[in-house]
């Protein structure tokens, strides 16, 4: 090893420059990360490069601090990162660009490696005297790519990749093998498929050279330096908080969420307003900023009015509630910028805008983001087009920030385009599954048959020939995670229950490729018309799925149970090998244990004698089941289990959903029967994790609600007569069961919404980063939970199927295989899950809303009788109501004061106009005043309005709903209400949009882009009815969720959370 000195010129984050002496060790042996190394580097600790590529390519320092999203395409492959580029990254741009490289480095689907060059003997290059930082990195670099030629004995061919021509010129002809090109040359060159990446290399090459032409003159305040933050911070002077922009008041009104702990002004217990665009001083929506208070003559309050969309910029002299603590962006600690689709402007706007230069302002879809700047020469060409753009800088010369574009996704308005839109807005990347990530999975085909492994049967418990397993599902379901079995021991004093689950972990290893995507998608995606795996089609439709008749790994729960307490006497965890004999849908077993006459396709084939003995043996098995079901659910109910959900899913299915026509009105005992079961083991699995390991399993918990969001729900009570009690569960389930209007059953539904509203989400933790007290599940009534049942669509349930097996092994006395999760781990990880969740969710959610604007914008309001309907008051406003309209599941607000000040006047026949007059809004009814008289509207009120499509060229299109009648809609031609459902909805949407398609096909013959996204995202299109039929299973194991949405779209019915 050889002792030598390195000196650094470094410029700190304002600039100063600083000057470092290190003391610097050069070694014989560094590891190259090359299969083709024939020497022996020790590469065996890291990630190695693989032998496919046709060259190495090394970016330069300049290129890995600018280009990073172009070396981050997948395609690229044999990418080799000096520890030269590394450091330079992290010192000129920062910890996000230096966090994205080093998890582009770890991440094990990216083919690159890091190169220790500056600790290599014979790459290092001390810096000579006179020589500038820059010119010195270059020779690094290129040094370091000359030493992988040699080292690898010529075998590879290396680029080095340069935006400085000087280099280019300098080193191109230095050495045969090595070559220096720019960018621009090299994607041409090795690339001219990838076109995503010429046209990004375009636009951040121009957002660079526009960069250099700045303006100086000030817009915004500057930030204060990170010290002066922090001691602000620890001082109690300023507030640390992440920045939330209000959707419909987004230039305006933005507050910030306080962060627990951090804060040491303990005197404040809100959030803190945030007024206008210079206030909030370059903060974009999520960011983490740091706020000083202004004083308190200055404060302001929040508005409580209705408004329409972002339409209307309210200023001070509108309605306002109580001042509250405001303040001004000193500082920002972190920005987390994402992804954004926005929109052209169209030309005239364009050509306004930019005269001079190629630059032009973009629209966010996202309502809470500020339009950017972006360089671009396609103006023209993608008006009217929705566009994916990075956020690169926003200086306080600049009103708004820069951006580049990076991808395209199509006309605004088209159902594809819109569906991608809603993907990436909640970061949500479904690409097609990766050949190298298919070639990990096992294989299953008429000629090579996937069949049980001897090693595999031989360490399993066999229940093939001494369990009757069967299971219950939604007619025409895939993939059935969950069996059950039940059966009475040698005896007859004890009964023997039994869940068996995919075993997903034993094809997934942990770290695999598979294992990644899924942890990173962390959940099936369903939107309205499709959904997307998270795990590939051969594990989740086939080799996991419990199907009948057929051999199958499973993860088994037995109970052996006393007959007649049903106490538990014993439980059994480990893995299993199963045969189903029966693969039964819900309506099935349900006639089967009513007695009545059905048809089971396993017995089709059987002698009359026969097919009765195994109808009875099957019948008896269901019966035993529903018994024990009633017998836990019982138990769960005295410990104060919520019914609530239960009712208001089923109800959701009825109508608001739309489901109707797919599964009978009457919820099914048996869905019941099988969703305790399921409660029933992943409550055993959540004991067993957490018992073996007490401060690292994935448990499950259900906040208890704080008792303030239950006001609107006691109150609105009262105004029907109702009192209900929210201080406990139990509580508040009986009150809501005494809260029924024999004359409209409506009103308990919705007194059970907002019974939901109030609630908190369910959320995954890990035991060590939580006290006990706080494992409980509120609305299931366990003191601890957690998802074991559903491993092929959540990876929570991976999670805790490996850690289930670690459990046993540890009581085996055998170690675990892998080191388990640290507990920090963990809880990152729950967080994460949670995260894709609530995008999932949020997506769903968003894209039902679609369909149903699409659905409308086909129809004339004014003529369609489709487009009016009843709708129920649930909640008074200021300038307004908000209405539930039952029979197209959505809320929306309805105004009484339209934007000229008029109000709403209800004539003799119950028809509404607008005329001047007064508004008074009262706890529970709103009443308009003008010449010709009052008119009142009370909560739970029935009135009829007019459903009409807002439309938006820049963000989603909205709902707009007007009153025409204070009375309740008398439809002219009752229709079934089965046939007006979510499910026809979404087929003459889906069917509209593939007549628009084929027409844009054949104009497409003009400019074939754009198809490659197309088929990107069009993962699995066709399952309409699957994917409703999976969310009634779903639904069959719903805990309570809150929206908090409000005003115009739907919300909680959509949205309630699995349990
Ligand atoms: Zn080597």
């Amino acid at each position: 090893m050889i002792k030598t000195e390195k000196i650094l010129h470094l410029k700190s984050s304002r600039g100063r420059k600083v000057r470092v002496v290190r003391e610097h060790y050069l070694r014989e042996q560094v590891p190259c990360y090359s299969s083709l190394c024939q020497a022996d580097c020790a590469n065996a600790s890291g990630k190695v490069l693989s032998g496919e590529a046709t060259h190495y390519v090394v970016p330069d320092v300049g290129v890995a601090a600018d280009y990073l999203e172009i070396l981050e395409f997948r395609e690229l492959q044999g990418v080799v990162f000096t520890q030269t580029a590394c450091q330079s990254v992290q010192h000129s741009k920062g910890r996000r660009q230096y966090n994205r490289l080093r998890s582009l480095l770890k991440d094990p689907r990216h083919d690159c490696v890091l190169f220790a060059n500056e600790f290599q003997e014979y790459s290092y290059c001390p810096r000579e005297k006179g020589e500038s930082q820059d010119k010195w990195q270059t020779r690094c670099v290129y040094y370091a790519a000359v030493w992988y030629h040699d080292h690898l004995a010529g075998m590879k061919p290396v680029v080095m990749i340069t935006e400085d021509q000087a280099a280019v010129a300098q080193y191109s002809s230095l050495n045969s093998g090595v070559y220096v090109i720019s960018i621009q040359d090299y994607l041409q060159n090795f690339w001219p498929e990838l076109q995503a990446a010429h046209e990004l290399y375009g636009s951040i090459s121009q957002a660079l050279q526009e960069k250099e032409s700045e303006s100086t003159e000030r817009e915004y305040a500057e930030h204060l330096p990170a010290e002066v933050l922090e001691a602000g911070i620890k001082s109690g002077r300023y507030i640390q908080g992440t920045l939330n922009v209000n959707r419909h008041r987004a230039q305006y009104e933005a507050f910030i969420r306080m962060e627990g702990s951090t804060n040491k002004n303990t005197a404040l217990n809100s959030d803190v307003l945030v007024c206008g665009s210079k206030n909030r001083n370059r903060a974009v929506h999520g960011d983490v900023v740091v706020v000083e208070l202004l004083p308190k003559s200055e404060w302001r309050g929040k508005i409580t009015a209705l408004t329409e969309g972002q339409a209307e910029e309210k200023t001070g002299e509108d309605p306002q509630s109580q001042p509250m603590p405001t303040g001004r962006v000193v500082g920002i600690l972190q920005r987390n910028w994402r992804d954004y689709v926005v929109t052209f402007p169209p030309r005239e706007e364009t050509q306004s805008q930019s005269r001079n230069s190629q630059r032009i302002l973009v629209m966010p879809w996202d309502q809470r983001i500020p339009k950017i700047r972006i360089s671009t020469q396609q103006a023209d060409a993608l008006q009217d087009h929705r566009v994916v753009v990075r956020l690169d800088s926003w200086e306080s010369t600049s009103l708004y920030p820069n951006g580049h574009s990076v991808r395209v996704l199509g006309r605004a308005g088209e159902l594809e385009t819109e569906v991608q839109t809603i993907l990436i807005e909640n970061c949500i990347h479904v690409p097609p599954f990766s050949e190298a990530q298919l070639r990990e999975m096992p294989v299953n085909s008429p000629e090579k048959p996937w069949r049980v492994d001897p090693g595999q049967a031989a360490v399993r418990r066999d229940l093939r020939n001494s369990h009757l397993v069967f299971s219950i599902d939604p007619r025409g379901c895939e993939d059935v995670d969950d069996t059950l079995s039940v059966r009475s021991l040698p005896g007859g004093e004890v009964l023997e229950l039994g869940v068996h689950i995919a075993d997903v972990t034993h094809f997934v290893t942990e770290g695999s490729l598979t294992d990644l995507e899924a942890r990173a998608r962390s959940t099936t995606y369903y939107l309205a018309d499709r959904r997307y795996d998270m795990l590939p089609a051969v594990l989740s439709a086939d080799l996991c799925s419990l199907l009948g008749g057929v051999d199958r790994y499973a993860m088994s729960v037995l109970w052996e149970l006393d007959a007649r307490t049903l106490a538990v006497n014993k439980v059994w965890y480990g893995r299993t090998l199963i045969r189903s004999s029966y693969q039964l849908h819900y309506e099935l077993a349900q006639a089967l244990l009513n007695g009545e006459e059905a048809e089971v396709p396993e017995l089709a084939q059987l002698g009359a004698e026969e097919k009765d003995a195994k109808l009875a043996q099957l019948t008896q098995a269901l019966e035993t089941l529903t018994h024990i079901a009633r017998h836990l659910r019982a138990q769960r109910d005295r410990g104060g289990a919520l019914e609530l959900e239960g009712v208001e899913v089923r109800a959701q299915l009825d109508e608001e959903r739309n489901i109707t026509a797919l599964v009978p009105r009457q919820p099914l005992e048996v869905h019941e029967t099988v969703a305790e079961c399921m409660i029933y083991a992943n409550h055993w699995v959540a004991r067993k994790i957490q018992e073996s390991f007490p401060q690292q399993a994935l448990l499950r918990h259900h906040p208890p609600p704080r008792q303030e969001f239950f006001c609107q729900l006691v109150d609105s009570a009262k105004a029907r007569g109702f009192s209900i009690d929210t201080r406990s569960n139990k509580a508040l389930a009986d009150s809501l069961d005494r809260a029924v209007d024999p004359q409209d059953p409506l009103v308990n539904r919705l007194l059970r919404v907002m019974a939901t509203q109030a609630m908190s989400n369910a959320l995954y933790f890990s035991t060590g980063a939580c006290a006990q007290d706080q494992y409980y599940h509120y609305g299931l009534a366990l003191d601890r939970y957690t998802h074991f049942t559903s491993p092929i669509r959540r990876y929570a349930d991976m999670v805790v199927h490996r850690l289930l097996t670690a459990a046993i092994n540890l009581e085996k006395g055998a170690g675990p295989s892998k080191a388990l999760a640290s507990n920090k781990d963990l809880e990152e990880m729950a967080q994460h899950i949670n995260n894709k969740n609530r995008a999932a969710q949020q997506a769903q959610r968003l894209s039902t809303e679609l369909f149903q604007c699409l659905y409308f914008k086909e129809k004339d309001p004014q003529t369609d009788q489709r487009c009016v309907a009843d709708a129920v008051i649930y909640a008074i406003r200021a300038n307004g109501v908000l209405v539930f309209v039952p029979q197209y599941g959505l809320k929306g607000a309805v105004y009484m004061r339209n934007r000229e000040g008029q109000v709403l006047n209800v004539g003799q026949d119950g028809s509404c106009e607008w005329q001047s007059g007064s508004i008074q809004r009262y706890l529970d009814h709103i009443s308009t005043s003008c010449s010709s008289g009052t008119s009142t509207f009370s909560l739970f009120d029935h009135i009829t309005v007019r459903i009409s499509v807002q439309p938006s060229r820049c963000h989603s299109d909205g709902l707009h709903l007007d009153v025409i009648s204070n009375k309740p809609h008398q439809s002219a031609e009752p229709r079934p209400p089965q046939q007006q459902g979510r499910c026809q909805l979404v087929q003459e949407v889906v069917r509209l949009a593939e007549e628009a398609s084929q027409q844009a096909q054949e104009k497409a013959a003009r400019g074939p882009k754009l198809s490659r996204e197309e088929r990107e995202f069009r993962q699995s299109k066709s399952p309409n009815l699957y994917s409703l039929l999976e969310e009634v299973r779903e639904l069959a194991l719903m805990d309570l969720s809150s929206c908090g949405g409000s005003g115009l779209g739907m919300a909680a019915q959509v949205c309630a959370t699995s349990a």
